[in-house]
Formats: structure tokens, C-alpha cells, sequence
């Protein structure tokens, strides 16, 4: 496998480590390459995006470190825009596209800030129905390529996060809408991210998605690439070891890696 990160945070968003740090961090992980994906602005309020100060500030410094680390390691350019997100000029070197919000009855429900927020909202805005909720994300989800040009889709299922530490669980109708949107996703041939963040801050102990929505990756010859949607330089490639295992598992032999001439597939 080559070792390599797309989805990666610094404190210009929500990370909690300057870029030059990951890269130092990356290095001595033996990686050849690094993407940064500094969360794209957003219309609501919010506390993880870049704004219109930080993201300039963002964008110069890691053609700075472009530069200057050449030869050693290969960095990329990237954002992770969320379904949301305020368009940019700018042409990042690749784009995640990731849906962080479900817009309900004139409310945005952050899907993965904390488990009492995404119960207290189903509660009130879906009767409690956890079904009819995943519904709505995952119909969202469906459209995150084309609101926002990704390259990569980031974690697909991201309202399984607090799956193993709340009541909520994974069910027929559940599979059955997420099986809807991997075949509309699959037909923009890009890849699907193996996502572990979840596990590397607690919540989970498998990476997303699960084994059965990676199985309906595979079942419409969708493609992978693995993640840990950093936000630690310590967790650069937390639990890779798993998704590669989980991937097999699934059936995938490579996995994608972005270099100059688009993504590229890479056996294990
Ligand atoms: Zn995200
Ligand atoms: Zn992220």
C-alpha cells in the first residue's frame, strides 16, 4: 500500500495541528505523499470551516510547503466541501465532497457533532423516526457530487458515527436507502473514502462504511480510497491496517492514491 492521506485537517479549520507539522508527522510515517482538505466555507454558522480570512491564508501556506518540501514528499492542494458550501474560485488540486448537515423543516442537524444533538433532533423533527432521517441524509447524499464537483466521496455514511454508542443501529430500510445512493454515486466513477476518524476520536471501532454498504461499493464496481480524515498529526494513518483488512474482506484489491494526472488505482 502507498502510504498516503487525502483528508487531512489543520488548524486553519477544525485540526488541531499547523500543516507543516503533518507534513514533518507524514514523513516520519514513511508517506510519499499528503493532501490537505481544509474544510470550504459555509453559509451557516459554524465552528470547523475556514472563513474567508483563514482560507487565503490556508491556500498560501501549503503551496509553501509545496515548495519547499519537494523531492521529499508530494502534497496536494484540497478542500472538503460540504454539500452546503459557499462556491469558490479557486481550483483546488482535488475536491471531497461531504455531507455534514441534514436541512429539515428549516433546520440544519449537524450529523456528526455529538450524538445528543443528532437524538434530540430526531426527536423533534422526525417524530423520532431514526429511519426517516437517514432517509433525508442519505437523499442528500445522493447529490454531493454535483453540489460540489468532488473528486472523492467522504464518508458516504457518515450518520452511522455514533452507531456503537447510542441506540441507533443499522436496519433494512436503512440499507435500503444507502444501496440507492451507492448506485447513483458509483456512476460518477470516483472513489468512495474508507473513513477511520470516527475511530481514531473514540466513537467507533471499525472504519465507514460499514462491511455491507462497502459490499454494495464493490456490487456496482465502485472504487476506494482509505482515509482517516485527520484532525491530530499522531493519527495520520490511524487504524489503516483495519480499513485495507475490511476492504479485502469487501472484495477490493487497490486502493486510490491522487497524483498529478488524477487519482490512481494501487493493489495493496
Ligand atoms: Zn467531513
Ligand atoms: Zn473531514
Amino acid at each position: 500500500m502507498i502510504k498516503s492521506n487525502f483528508h487531512t485537517h489543520t488548524y486553519f479549520c477544525d485540526g488541531k495541528d499547523s500543516p507543516e507539522d503533518m507534513v514533518i508527522a507524514a514523513m516520519a510515517k514513511g508517506f510519499t505523499v499528503l493532501g490537505f482538505s481544509g474544510h470550504g466555507q459555509m453559509p451557516i454558522e459554524n465552528d470547523f470551516a475556514m472563513t474567508a480570512k483563514t482560507e487565503p491564508l490556508y491556500r498560501k501556506e501549503i503551496l509553501r510547503l509545496k515548495k519547499k518540501y519537494s523531492g521529499k514528499i508530494k502534497i496536494f492542494c484540497g478542500a472538503e466541501l460540504d454539500y452546503f458550501n459557499v462556491p469558490s474560485d479557486f481550483k483546488y488540486d482535488y475536491i471531497i465532497g461531504s455531507v455534514h448537515y441534514v436541512f429539515k423543516d428549516g433546520h440544519y442537524i449537524p450529523v456528526d457533532l455529538t450524538a445528543d444533538d443528532v437524538v434530540d433532533a430526531v426527536e423533534c423533527l422526525y417524530g423520532g423516526d431514526f429511519e426517516s432521517y437517514a432517509d433525508d441524509y442519505f437523499r442528500m447524499e445522493c447529490e454531493v457530487v454535483k453540489k460540489t464537483g468532488a473528486d472523492i466521496i467522504g464518508h458516504i455514511d457518515l450518520i452511522s458515527k455514533f452507531f456503537e454508542i447510542k441506540a441507533f443501529h443499522y436496519a433494512d430500510r436503512y440499507f435500503h436507502a444507502a444501496e440507492k445512493c451507492v448506485k447513483k454515486l458509483a456512476s460518477y466513477n470516483i472513489p468512495f473514502e474508507i473513513n477511520t476518524g470516527a475511530m481514531a476520536r473514540g466513537y467507533r471501532t471499525d472504519p465507514y462504511p460499514s462491511r455491507e454498504i462497502l459490499g454494495m461499493i464493490k456490487k456496482y464496481n465502485g472504487k476506494i480510497i482509505i482515509s482517516s480524515d485527520c484532525h491530530d498529526k499522531n493519527h495520520l494513518d490511524y487504524a489503516f491496517d483495519k480499513a485495507v483488512n475490511l476492504a479485502v474482506m469487501c472484495g477490493f484489491s487497490e486502493h486510490g492514491v491522487i497524483t498529478e494526472k488524477g487519482i490512481e488505482y494501487i493493489p495493496f
